[in-house]
This record gives structure tokens, C-alpha cells and sequence, in this order.
């Protein structure tokens, strides 16, 4: 038995390990053809809808970065990682809608929430993240991208573009809370260029107001290269290291 299940890991770590070399030749390429060092560009490994067995796998490659798109799926993840991998500091990110609720049990778990969308959100969060620090849940202040609105539809999540640095202002004040960035999710089914130029435009603003916030994620499987044309420093790839997601309203 044991035996078998230790051949079906190594399966699937070999798997990764694949995947993971095509990767960092996808960025590695589109690093080339942008004139950007690949040290600007981080690999985050979204691994929402795989088991904490891949994150592990994941660790055991080198990668120490994973993000999740639902706290219910993820609080109880992060708790069977740490579980296979006691020693391993892995980073978690939250990368889907939060709701208010949710805030104080992201705070526990996440080091940074790329997914932050509004000002009630914002003091939500700055006040779970004290709560956090207060319980012994978390040491530091908890990291902030501010997401920007792509496509017209505020349904689907983001700021819209003109009040985006009011919503990096409010981030920055909040004692709790560290500004690094701005995120952004390209519009489905059309050329994502346009959008990643005006997010790309949207981070040199925010970066003016505040020389901290460096952080531009954008780019998917699907369109990290031309992400990384226009300035991505995060990468949040999920299908093209995982493999396919099961048909979910993820
Ligand atoms: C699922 C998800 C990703 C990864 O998408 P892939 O196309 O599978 O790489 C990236 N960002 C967010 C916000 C996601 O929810």
C-alpha cells in the first residue's frame, strides 16, 4: 500500500517538476523579450482546488509561495500543510474575493490579500489583522494589494480605475496594514494587452504616491506573457503547474 502511494507522489512530483521547468521558461522567455531580469518576476503558485499534498510537493521543489481563492478552502490547508511540512515557512495569499466576514480568519493565515476591492474591506481587514496580532496569530503587518477593476464589471471583483488611489491611500493609513502593490485580473475572451497596459500605468501612479507599493500581480496560464511586457512582478499561475481545475465557479 505504502509502497504504491509513495509511487504515485513521486508521480506527481516528477509532474510538477515538469511543469514547473516549462514555466520558468515561459518567463524566463518573455523576461528576454521584455529586457526585464526574471528576478523581477515572481512565480505564485495558485493552488486553490489541489490538495495540501501538491502544496507540499510544491515546497519540496522549492516553492515556498501559494495562493487560495476561498478562506474556507484555505484556513483548512494552510493547517494540513504546515501538518506535512512542520518545517517549511510557506507564504499563503489570498487571491479571491474576501467577503467582511472572512477577515478575521484570512488575517490568521494569509501574509498578504491581493484581492483587496473596497473601503469597508480595508478597515475589515485592518481591524482582523489586529485582532490577529493580539492573538499571537500573526507577528507582522498584514501585506495589501489593491485590485484593480479590468473590465468594466464590478461584479466580477476590483476598484474601478478612478478610485483606486483613494483605496491605496486608505491601505496606507491603516496602522495594520502594508501597502505593496496592485493587482489585477485581464477581462475573459478578449486581448488582455489593453487592460495590462492601463494596470501597468495604474502601479507607476500608485508608485509615485508610495515608493513602497512595487508589487504589479497580473498575468494568468493564460497571459502571463504579456503581463510581464507590461511590468508584472507577480505571476499567479494555477492550471499550467496544476494541471486542469474540476469545473467549479472558482
Ligand atoms: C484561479 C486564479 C488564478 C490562476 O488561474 P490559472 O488560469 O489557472 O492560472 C489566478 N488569479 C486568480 C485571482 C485566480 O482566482
Amino acid at each position: 500500500m505504502d509502497g504504491c502511494r509513495d509511487e504515485l507522489a513521486a508521480a506527481r512530483r516528477d509532474e510538477l517538476a515538469a511543469a514547473l521547468m516549462r514555466l520558468r521558461g515561459r518567463i524566463a522567455a518573455a523576461c528576454a523579450a521584455a529586457g526585464r531580469d526574471p528576478a523581477q518576476v515572481r512565480l505564485l503558485p495558485v493552488t486553490k482546488t489541489f490538495p495540501a499534498a501538491d502544496v507540499a510537493l510544491l515546497v519540496d521543489l522549492g516553492l515556498l509561495d501559494a495562493a487560495e481563492s476561498r478562506d474556507s478552502e484555505a484556513a483548512a490547508k494552510v493547517a494540513e500543510v504546515a501538518a506535512l511540512r512542520p518545517a517549511a515557512r510557506v507564504r499563503w495569499h489570498m487571491v479571491g474575493h474576501v467577503q467582511r466576514n472572512k477577515s478575521r480568519s484570512v488575517a490568521r493565515w494569509a501574509v498578504q490579500v491581493q484581492s483587496v476591492d473596497s473601503a469597508r474591506l480595508v478597515d475589515a481587514l485592518d481591524r482582523a489583522a489586529r485582532l490577529a496580532r493580539e492573538a499571537g496569530h500573526r507577528r507582522d503587518a498584514l501585506g495589501v494589494l489593491v485590485q484593480a477593476s479590468l473590465d468594466g464589471d464590478p461584479t466580477r471583483g476590483g476598484c474601478p480605475l478612478p478610485h483606486l488611489a483613494a483605496l491605496a491611500d486608505r491601505v496606507a493609513a491603516a496602522p495594520q496594514l502594508r501597502l505593496e502593490g496592485v493587482m489585477g485580473i485581464a477581462p475573459l475572451g478578449v486581448d488582455p494587452e489593453p487592460a495590462f497596459a492601463q494596470l501597468g500605468a495604474a502601479a507607476a501612479r500608485l508608485r509615485q504616491a508610495h515608493p513602497g507599493a512595487v508589487e504589479l500581480s497580473a498575468g494568468m496560464s493564460g497571459d502571463l506573457e504579456q503581463a510581464i511586457t507590461y511590468g508584472a512582478t507577480c505571476v499567479r499561475v494555477g492550471t499550467a503547474l496544476l494541471g486542469d481545475r474540476p469545473l467549479t465557479s472558482f
